[in-house]
């Protein structure tokens, strides 16, 4: 009898990928807890570590050097990574909320997610222009328009408010980059000074501060407005832009849960990080309050914090007694002072110089480089098992007799996704459904794609949908209906319902776009699951592989490259960018629905998607059957964010079947141009949800292309034209 592992039953969710969340995806880089789902949350591909940002504002560190994939981090860990915001949590049912995914349930939460700046005792009017320190991510994704100001204005003035540690290290790092192209004042209340922060640190800070030209001034600021910060004698003072770095203040979400709160709203926990009224919930970072032992709010203290947590979570699930997180009273703090300087304060210390910003570029380059791969993970990891409940081992009992029907998902737990989700199809759990067409012609396709582990399940659906799309609208037809059957993977209880809502909600939600009909359905689970889509359309374009005509032109509707950036990403390439790996997922998020209708104005012929095959092996069709051969001209716009260097590196599984089959019908002109040998390698990368190939009279060359940007944003990629029958089908220079 074949041994079923057990299946994942417990839903762990990390919200926030703050300094101690990550601690715990690390964690499950080495460690499997059988039966356990993880999924991480985060408003953004990539985690910022504090410690390093005055050297990214200074422009001495760029994004990747100050930040942890989270793509790749949760890749290595098992965990699946969704980038969107969480809006609200209903402690009650364990629920949570998200911006613009399903909801969650779970097991075990762990909140990391930081806080936002205290605006409340400020007043700022609706033309200010302002920077918010907090979270990191917003400092950092604003810090251009400050760039942006000086290249248009050549000296700005700028306000700091809030002259703590932060706000001292933004003025100097500021002060560095822009030199004196800005004027800045730092305006402090002395009286909040951090009580790590010894007394002749805080003086060499201020002698910088004049030494640099920063207009130190001590007083409260209380209105910000378009062309000036006024404080609270009525003083003004001119200003462009303002950065507010005046503490932390806590989130609304937070605020209006049910979680035991301090009086500041931050989240009351105990010495195991865990919520004072719910112990399913930990809190850590900014966003917990330890009232047992009061510590500023800081980076250093959510990693210390993280270090226990990484432990706690695993404990309180198998059961353990937790361990306390006993905080420092004091602990050493390196400040970056610009110009690669940086000062050192550890209890009465102080030292300045050079060599202090080595130690600290040292120690926060090391932190990050703890949470980069440069090579695949080896899968080697610890196993431990969570404990089973007897529900559970008699599921595990009964899927050992039965594999067939018995792998189904439950009708309960289906007419339940269903019965929530008000499908529009009532049918679904009937055997067949019944669609009335008007026209009599009609397309018919099925696809299917495996499930790329620890993708984002929701916008896996959407994706395997976009993928079936796409063979409709190659043969001229738009989508009327579909039929799904959904490999799941073998979960039970909240894991299980997590996948099917997931799954189908990815579906349901292009399918609304296009109105189409979910005919049928079916469910079963697999070891590898993946999405079958049987999609019928309506007729609505004469277009076939045999009507290429010469001269036409021969575009694609997005990049390629989906086959070997998948490949670099698993094989955890350096060049796939937390940047780049949103690319990639965007990209196959987009849909062609748009482009066929932009073809089908200007007589444009949607001859085919670029799928498995590649686009060799596509082209080569047509112009086989259209007798005719197609001159390429290729340029690394052809490949997502022009990735040429991964493209030599790394390819998909089904490159060398693609190259094969199609090898000996291209010719390339000049056989000793590298570059071009590296980007013909493009035509043997598998797609999935990929373009539509598009053949234009070329006379409607520009209309159709400013009509292709208007909608998507980029332009169609123009990537040569039909040609005489030659030797080869294809020729590229
Ligand atoms: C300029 C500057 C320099 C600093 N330098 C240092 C330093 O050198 N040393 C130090 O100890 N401290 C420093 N700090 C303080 C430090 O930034 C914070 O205390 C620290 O970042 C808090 O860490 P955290 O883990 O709680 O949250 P964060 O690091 O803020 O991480 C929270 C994460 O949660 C995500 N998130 C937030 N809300 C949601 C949501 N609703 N849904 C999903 N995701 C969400 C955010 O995108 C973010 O990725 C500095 C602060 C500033 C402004």
């Amino acid at each position: 009898m074949k041994k079923i592992k057990a299946p994942k039953f417990k839903v762990l969710v990390l919200v926030g990928a703050g300094h101690a969340n990550i601690q715990v995806l690390k964690k499950l880089t080495m460690k499997n807890y059988e039966g356990l789902q993880i999924i991480t949350i985060n408003n953004g591909y990539t985690s910022l570590y504090s410690g390093m940002t005055p050297g990214l504002i200074e422009n001495y560190y760029v994004l990747e050097d100050a930040s942890i994939n989270l793509a790749k981090l949760c890749k290595n860990a098992g965990s699946v990574f969704i980038n969107d915001e969480v809006i609200k949590l209903d402690e009650k049912k364990n629920i949570i909320y998200l911006k613009n995914h399903p909801p969650i349930k779970y097991n075990l939460l762990s909140l990391n997610i930081g806080c936002q700046s205290k605006i409340n005792d400020l007043e700022i009017s609706k033309e200010a222009e302002i920077i918010k320190v907090k979270p990191i991510s917003n400092l950092v994704n604003k810090i251009n328009s400050i760039e942006k100001l000086i290249l248009k204005e050549k000296v700005i003035s700028c306000s700091i408010i809030g002259g703590g540690i932060g706000g001292i290290e933004i003025a100097l790092a500021l002060q560095s980059r822009y030199q004196n192209s800005i004027k800045l004042n730092l305006f402090a209340d002395q009286n909040n000074i951090e009580k790590n922060i010894n007394s002749r640190t805080y003086k060499k800070l201020i002698a910088l501060l004049s030494y640099k030209n920063i207009n130190f001034v001590n007083s409260r600021i209380k209105n910000i407005k378009e062309s000036h910060v006024e404080d609270e004698e009525g003083k003004k003072f001119p200003t462009r832009i303002s950065i507010i770095s005046t503490g932390a203040m806590s989130l609304p979400w937070i605020i209006n849960s049910g979680l035991s709160l301090d009086e500041s709203g931050f989240i009351n926990v105990n010495s195991f990080l865990q919520s004072e009224s719910h112990k399913n919930i930990f809190a850590t970072g900014d966003i917990a309050s330890l009232n047992y032992q009061i510590r500023a709010k800081s980076g250093v203290m959510a990693v210390r914090q993280g270090e226990k947590l990484k432990e706690n979570l695993f404990r309180f699930l198998l059961n353990k007694d937790p361990i306390h997180f006993k905080p420092q009273s004091s602990w050493l703090c390196l400040i970056g002072t610009g110009g690669k300087n940086a000062l050192l304060n550890w209890g009465q210390f102080t030292i300045h110089g050079k060599l202090i910003w080595q130690l600290k570029e040292l120690i926060d380059r090391k932190f990050v480089e703890k949470f980069s791969f440069e090579n695949p993970m080896n899968n080697l990891k610890d196993i431990i098992k969570l404990p089973l409940s007897d529900k559970i081992i008699n599921q595990i009992n009964l899927k050992m007799r039965c594999e067939g029907c018995g792998s189904k998902l439950s009708k309960g737990d289906l007419s339940d996704y269903l019965h929530n989700t008000n499908s529009l199809n009532a049918e679904v759990l009937s055997d067949a459904a019944t669609i009335h067409i008007t026209s009599n012609k009609f397309t018919q396709s099925i696809d299917h794609i495996k499930y790329f582990a620890e993708m984002n399940p929701y916008n896996f659906g959407r994706i395997a949908y976009l993928h079936s799309q796409n063979d409709i609208l190659s043969a001229g037809s738009e989508v009327n209906s579909f039929s799904v059957s959904l490999g799941l993977p073998y979960n039970e209880n909240e894991a299980q319902k997590y996948f099917l809502e997931y799954f189908m909600q990815g579906i349901n939600s292009e399918s609304e776009i296009d109105k189409s009909i979910f005919a049928s359905g079916h469910t079963y689970t697999s070891e590898e699951p993946g999405i079958t889509i049987n999609m019928n359309g309506i007729k609505i374009l004469d277009t076939f592989k045999n009507q290429a005509v010469e001269g036409d032109l021969i575009y694609l509707t997005k990049p390629l490259g989906i086959g070997f950036l998948m490949a670099a990403f698993n094989h955890n390439s350096i060049n796939l960018t937390a940047r780049v790996y949103e690319k990639i997922i965007n990209n196959m998020l987009i849909s062609n629905k748009s482009a066929f209708a932009i073809a089908k104005k200007y007589n444009a012929k949607p001859l085919t998607d670029i799928s498995g095959f590649g686009l060799g092996s596509h082209l080569i069709d047509i112009c086989k059957s259209s007798n005719l051969s197609a001159s390429l001209k290729l340029n690394r716009e052809i490949v997502i964010d022009g990735c040429l260097e991964d493209l030599k590196l790394y390819k998909s599984s089904a490159y060398e079947d693609n190259k094969n089959n199609a090898i000996s019908e291209i010719e390339i002109l000049d056989d000793n141009n590298k570059e071009i040998h590296n980007i013909s390698k493009i035509l043997f990368d598998p797609q999935t949800s990929g373009p539509l190939l598009i053949s234009l009279n070329q006379d409607l060359k520009q209309k159709f292309e400013i009509e292709f940007e208007k909608i998507y944003d980029f332009k169609p990629i123009l990537i040569g034209y039909f040609q005489k029958k030659e030797k080869f089908s294809i020729s590229i220079s």
